[in-house]
């Protein structure tokens, strides 16, 4: 496979330097060169005013062409890998199988056990290891400098991170470094089928539309995504992926910042997004002693408390509770709403829970809209009321049991 230059039709208008994802073209003396990045995308080809670009190919090669691997990025808390890789692999697994190209993972670390063990009978076709002592804590420097080393190397279509706390600062700095964009807290990813662009899709303006974001003139095409929307996917076998060692040049390692200690938060070890069960209290709880019977009923259904941001901003709950937009982004089995209006930003956080119950006095509020059951009260009668009977059941079981 070959790029071609018609020097004779050739302008030297110099918009296929200027656009070439890749920095692959230069300009020596009165000709265009080709460098060894090229990956034969064809961007080129498609922006040359006079066509004196073309790419000489068998038909075959040029199905495979400009179509690099979909790189998933594998956080990792001291070697186990974060759940928001085996999602992101889902959907991974499927724009690879759009695009026809592979699907990869790259992990960063130091003395990492076996995680191939992790991704076995998953649809990855090479994990990309990387280890050196300066990477056993993470922080953003050598990983961010580590990743965009890798990137350049490997030359990706599409790179995938979780918009966890780690993803959220280094996912920004790899960008910069690959001289690329990169799509935050992507809700949707598809391929857009006349071009093989990926299509972004994330909330914007305080969620009150959809934004369908493409990055047509730079790879790789970067975006991250919220824990729990996607869904992982089922293991097929036991096969294993392919490991690729790679050494890092230690100049990409050196960091200012050394980590002298570790200390967990004062905020306690509750993550509601990986509870099975929530229940949620909202404004029309009516200050923070409305949550003490919100508690009694998350504990007798063996669940979390959380909140909505109303709450939050008023101080009665923690923010590590708060659900929706600017909060954490939960998929339970079964998420109670009491005094919750059901606002668009709340809603992007829950609404892939399986089973939605809301309670509110207002029939008209906008989350009976998207729940399950409803059930329209005072949340003064309703809680007691629920609370009583599932006080009953429990003792009933318990007298089963005996
Ligand atoms: C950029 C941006 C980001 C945001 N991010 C988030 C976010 O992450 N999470 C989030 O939740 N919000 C977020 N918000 C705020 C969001 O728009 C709403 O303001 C918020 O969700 C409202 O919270 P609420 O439903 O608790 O309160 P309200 O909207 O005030 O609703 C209270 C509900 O309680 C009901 N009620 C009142 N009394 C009773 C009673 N006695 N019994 C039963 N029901 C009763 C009412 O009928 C009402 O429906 C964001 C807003 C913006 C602009």
């Amino acid at each position: 496979m070959a790029l071609r230059i018609d020097h004779a039709a050739c302008t030297l208008c110099l918009r296929c330097i200027e656009e070439c994802p890749y920095g692959a073209l230069a300009q020596l003396e009165d000709r265009i060169a080709v460098g060894e990045a090229c990956t034969f995308c064809g961007l080129c080809v498609e922006i040359c005013p006079v066509a004196a670009i073309s790419i000489e190919a068998k038909e075959t090669e040029r199905a495979e062409a400009g179509r690099g691997a979909v790189l998933v990025y594998g956080e990792h808390h001291e070697g186990r890998l974060h759940h928001v890789v085996f999602e992101l692999i889902g959907k991974g697994a499927e724009l690879a199988t759009t695009l026809r190209c592979p699907l990869e993972v790259v992990v960063a670390g130091h003395g990492l056990p076996d995680v191939c063990a992790q991704l076995a009978g998953l649809a990855v076709d090479t994990v990309h290891l990387v280890e050196h002592p300066a990477l056993a804590q993470y922080r953003d420097g050598p990983f961010g400098r580590t990743l965009a080393h890798l990137i350049g190397e490997l030359r990706p279509a599409i790179v995938l991170a979780g918009a966890t706390g780690r993803g959220r600062s280094l996912m920004p700095r790899v960008a910069v470094l690959c001289r690329t964009g990169l799509t935050a807290d992507c809700t949707g990813l598809e391929i857009e089928s006349e071009t093989g662009d990926l299509l972004q899709t994330r909330p914007a303006f305080g969620g009150n539309v959809m934004a369908t974001i493409v990055t047509r003139r730079h790879r790789p095409q970067m975006a991250t995504v919220r824990p729990k929307v996607m869904t992982p996917p089922e293991r097929k076998g036991t096969a294993r992926p392919r490991v690729r060692r790679w050494a890092v040049p230690s100049e990409l390692t050196a960091s200012r910042t050394q980590v002298l200690a570790r200390q967990a938060g004062d905020q306690g070890p509750v993550n509601i997004a990986e509870a099975d069960v929530l229940v949620a209290g909202g404004r029309g709880l009516g200050g923070p002693e409305g949550f003490k019977p919100l508690a009694e009923l998350a504990a007798l259904l063996g669940g979390e408390l959380a909140a909505s941001r109303a709450v939050v901003d008023a101080g009665w709950v923690p923010y590590e509770r708060q659900v929706g937009q600017t909060g954490k982004t939960v998929q339970p089995r079964l998420y109670v709403a009491v005094g919750i209006s059901g606002a668009v930003q709340h809603r992007a956080g829950m609404q892939s829970s399986e089973t939605i119950v809301a309670i509110n006095s207002d029939p008209d509020a906008p989350i009976f809209q998207f729940a399950d059951y409803g059930i329209v009260g005072d949340h003064r009668e309703v809680l007691p009321a629920l609370i009583e009977r599932l006080r009953a059941a429990r003792a009933a079981e318990g007298a089963e049991d005996e």
